[in-house]
């Protein structure tokens, strides 16, 4: 089988260069062109002729395949389901997808960091499936150099809110987004990666020392521990205290503002009850709150509150001095709004 150098890092593609007889700046510049998403060697023109075909015998850049590309055309949002060569090399593809977003402030992909997910969430899509196997950090970036050159524009912002829960998979997504950050691949700043999770209280602490920089999402949805448990079964191994405690510490070690995504389900966490109990155990926090009213998964039976709910309890939680937005929805058209990412694979 040829090695796959796709998701390398740079110090492993120059040991790479070094064991195949070259010298270490090779690794650098095979570098430099995979992360400009150079799929084939015989393009990489300042390689030497014969590095070059021995990487063709012995190597290869494993990029995932786009197996359909859904456009909204009314908001530029693009939808991905790409193909990951099965684990065991067989025919078999693993899919996942990935979402292309246009924003004022720039281009965003929400990157898939596994095939399906482990965490069971009683309103996601991602859950439906189970879970399949984490994705390789190469896996990740794939996704970003794919879509870019599908879509023909740079892509300036990553958010790990696809498929899967990346705390669940911490290794591999803190190898991706290193590799993201690389001066010499795509140079991007921690600053405009955000990673979301359900509430892993060990990857919470981990990521604010290894990502200082770096965004953090959590998702909450319940502001009581039964009522969490009842639709997050991980609310039942980290419960509310200590998550709210571990968000607290993540703002005092990073000095940064932490994202809780609060998705609004019709009569079930978005009475006055639920707004009170948000206000009491936010307030004093670095903190924005994200209102998204629950997109619809047929098979949950569960509807979001209107977009005029979701509007009066941003005005709500501003009053009592907790900054709040209800989200702008992009993709809705195309089922690849937050929570309706699903396993799909090709037979
Ligand atoms: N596993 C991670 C990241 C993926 S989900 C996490 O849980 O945070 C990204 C966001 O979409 C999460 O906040 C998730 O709870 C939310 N979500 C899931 N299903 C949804 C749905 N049907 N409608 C709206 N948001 C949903």
């Amino acid at each position: 089988m040829k090695q796959d150098l796709l998701g390398m890092t740079m110090d492993e593609l120059k040991a790479f260069a070094t064991e195949t007889g070259e010298k270490p700046f090779r690794g650098k510049q095979l570098f430099i062109w995979i992360n400009r998403g150079v799929r084939d060697f015989r393009e990489m023109t300042d390689l030497p002729l014969a590095f070059r075909q021995k990487l063709e015998e012995t190597a290869r850049i494993g990029h995932a395949e786009i197996l359909d590309q859904q456009i909204d055309e009314t908001d530029g949002t693009r939808k991905f389901l790409f193909g990951f060569a099965g684990e065991a090399g067989d025919d078999a593809m693993d899919a996942a997808e990935a979402v292309f977003m246009k924003y004022k402030y720039g281009n965003t992909l929400c990157v898939s960091s596994q095939i399906g997910c482990r965490m069971g969430c009683r309103f996601c899509a991602s859950a439906l499936g189970g879970f399949v196997r984490d994705l390789t950090a190469g896996e990740m970036l794939s996704q970003v150099l794919m879509a870019e050159a599908a879509a023909g524009e740079p892509i300036n912002h990553i958010v790990v809110m696809g498929m899967g829960e990346p705390f669940d998979n911490y290794e591999n997504v803190a190898k991706f987004l290193r590799i993201l950050h690389d001066p010499d691949g795509k140079n991007m700043s921690y600053r405009n990666m955000t990673v979301s999770t359900s509430g892993l209280i060990p990857g919470i602490r981990r990521f604010a020392k290894d990502f200082p920089q770096a965004g953090l999402a959590i998702s909450l949805h319940r502001m009581t521990d039964a009522g969490r448990s009842s639709i997050m079964p991980v609310n039942r191994r980290y419960p509310l205290d200590g998550l709210l405690q571990a968000a607290k510490e993540y703002t005092e070690e990073t000095g940064r503002r932490i994202t809780f995504e609060y998705a609004l389900i019709r009569s079930e966490n978005d009475t006055e009850e639920d707004v009170a109990l948000l206000k009491k155990r936010l307030r004093r926090m670095l903190c924005h709150v994200n209102l998204i009213p629950l997109n619809k998964v047929e098979e949950t039976g569960l509807e979001g509150s209107s977009r005029q709910r979701a509007e009066a309890i941003a005005v709500e939680l501003e009053q009592a001095g907790i900054s709040a937005t209800v989200r702008r929805e992009l993709g809705g058209n195309i089922d690849g709004a937050c929570g309706q990412l699903r396993l799909q694979r090709k037979k």
